[in-house]
């Protein structure tokens, strides 16, 4: 007999069958590419899951097996998230907006048997379908119309459920997810979660230091399912019982600004592009919704600027900052004031609210810089390292990429960092977007922020174009705000007060719209190729 406690798996089954037993009556509510709301609750999605569990065993599923889903954010990819680790299976969601070429090599190196997409969706796997095997196409039917030919309904797979579900055995470090980075450079690369990383993961997501919710929240990620698990939120809102709210595809503010509204929405995450349309949209039109006092918004995935964060403090709704990657599942730090900095004046407070927050707890961190470890003094830059419970110890089937673990077991995130006295992490850039102008760095993240603080600038993204004098000199690809003109020499004189005169950018330039990657992030990799031969007016600078 042992002499402590017991041995109980952490495993997702627990979270699936306590939502189902105690909070049967909660509300999940999903919008369908109709537009309209489709509603039912906890009990529903318990039986339906469970159905899914025992339908995908008759159906073959052997444990370890990988299915893959290509859905929007709504009620059967919430199934899913459950249903497939339930059966022992291991969930891949897979990004809907990559490349063919990207998708068909992630399917195929995922050797996915099944795929669950959403009938909408359909002419996604149409540009694939011949380059990958997938053994079977499960259809989840949105539109009405019948499914292609072979193919099956999701609706139909189902009803071969006969409600006699059993969990096959399942350790806590048996694999339950699996999702891969995006691949800005070389192949996108898998990490593979397992029942008891992400269990571990939602218990200290669910604490108010993470995303920190009650039973009695509405919590609506806009944050896509196949982006890290939409930060861990399905789980999160499972286990406490809360009512969840999924957009589907309908991603425009006046839709998202729509349903916080009508759903009275407590708590949404994303990343801050979808945050820049939506407070543009507020600020023109401020009496339009009527949002829940307080909503607080998780902000992450790319820096959040402190003229966003002030922006919708105006409106009353509360933007809290984190950090996370695909490799730490995705809660790495959270950016909330602790209570003896609430005495802070002003600019002060939303300095640090604009940082990227203190690691959560079972994350560990420090920033290596050249000469070993950085102090914590705020000024020293490092590449921040990471370890924990749900930080990733491989690349699924990679072995190559064994580089991006230190010798003593550390992640290194390819993130540049400061971190102040109080434990605070800065992110001043992304190695690869730093610009290196003669010999010294100027951090493309500090110099968006400032420009987006600009009243006529809704989106920057500043890139390093190549400059024979100085190695690097910063482009700076402005937005401006509909119906506001401003000029490249306004910009520099806003932002000269603040920076080094070899900071400001050699050229500004004014565009429409800024590329997105597939996670919606300003695309640094696009602009630099979009901008690789522009010459801009010759400069002395740095003096
Ligand atoms: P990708 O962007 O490659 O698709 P991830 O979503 O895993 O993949 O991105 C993780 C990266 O996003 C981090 O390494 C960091 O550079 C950036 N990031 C995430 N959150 C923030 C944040 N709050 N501020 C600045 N950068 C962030």
């Amino acid at each position: 007999m042992k002499s402590t406690m017991m041995d109980f798996p952490l495993t997702l089954t627990h979270i699936l069958d306590h939502a189902g037993t105690l909070f049967g009556g909660a509300e999940i509510v999903s919008r369908l590419p109709d537009k309209s709301l489709h509603r039912y609750t906890y009990a529903d999605f318990y039986r339906r899951t469970r159905a899914l569990a025992e339908a995908l065993q008759r159906a073959g599923l052997q444990p370890g097996d990988r299915v893959a889903t290509l859905m929007w954010n709504h009620y059967v990819h919430l199934e899913t998230y459950f249903g497939v680790p339930a059966a022992g299976g291991i969930l891949h969601t897979v990004n809907l907006r990559l490349h063919p070429n990207d998708l068909s090599y992630i399917l195929n190196h995922a050797e996915d048997r099944f795929l669950v997409i959403d009938d909408t969706l359909l002419p996604i796997l149409e540009r694939v379908k011949d380059r990958v095997k997938i053994e079977r196409v499960l259809v989840a039917p949105f539109t009405g119309k019948p499914v292609p030919p072979g193919t099956t309904s999701y609706e139909e797979l189902l009803k071969t459920a006969t409600g006699t579900f059993r969990s096959p055995p399942i350790e806590e470090d048996d694999a339950a997810g699996l999702c891969y980075t995006s691949g800005t450079t070389g192949r996108p690369k898998g990490v593979l979660y397992s029942h008891r990383s992400l269990v571990l993961h939602t218990l200290v997501g669910a604490l108010p230091g993470g995303i920190g919710i009650a039973e009695s929240d509405t919590i609506l990620p806009v944050v896509p399912m196949f982006h890290v698990n939409a930060w861990g939120i399905p789980f999160i809102a499972t286990m406490i019982g809360a009512k969840q709210v999924f957009p589907g595809p309908h991603l425009d503010p006046e839709s998202l600004l729509d349903l916080f509204e009508r759903e009275r929405v407590t708590v949404t995450a994303g990343v801050p592009t979808i945050w820049m349309g939506i407070l543009d949209a507020l600020d023109k039109n401020p009496k339009r919704w009527r949002l829940t006092p307080g909503m607080r918004m998780l902000v992450g995935g790319s820096a959040a600027p402190e003229a966003l964060i002030r922006g919708f403090d105006r409106h009353g709704l509360r933007v809290v900052h984190a950090w996370g990657m695909t490799e730490t599942s995705p809660l790495g730090t959270v950016s909330a004031l602790k209570r003896h900095l609430e005495e802070l004046p002003e600019k002060e407070r939303y300095e640090i609210r604009a940082k990227q927050g203190f690691a959560a707890p079972f994350v560990e961190l420090r920033a290596v810089g050249e000469s070993g470890e950085i102090p914590w003094d705020g000024k020293a830059l490092g590449e921040l390292q990471i370890r924990g419970p749900w930080v990733a110890a491989s690349y699924y089937r990679m072995p190559e990429a064994g580089d991006r673990w230190t010798e003593d077991g550390w992640f290194r995130t390819g993130d540049v960092v400061t971190i102040d006295p109080e434990g605070y992490v800065k992110i001043v850039d992304r190695t690869k977007d730093l610009i290196k102008s003669g010999g010294e760095w100027i951090s493309s993240v500090d110099l968006e922020n400032a420009l987006m603080a600009h009243p006529a600038v809704k989106e920057a993204a500043v890139i390093a174009m190549a400059n024979e004098k100085w190695g690097e000199r910063p482009l700076a690809v402005i937005v401006p705000k509909d119906g506001l003109g401003v000029t490249a020499e306004e910009l520099r004189a806003f932002l000269e007060p603040n920076f080094a005169k070899w900071w400001l950018p050699d050229a500004i330039v004014f565009t429409k719209e800024i590329p997105r990657t597939a996670t919606g992030k300003f695309s640094k990799l696009q602009l630099r190729e979009q901008y690789a031969n522009y010459r801009p007016p010759p400069s002395d600078l740095p003096a």
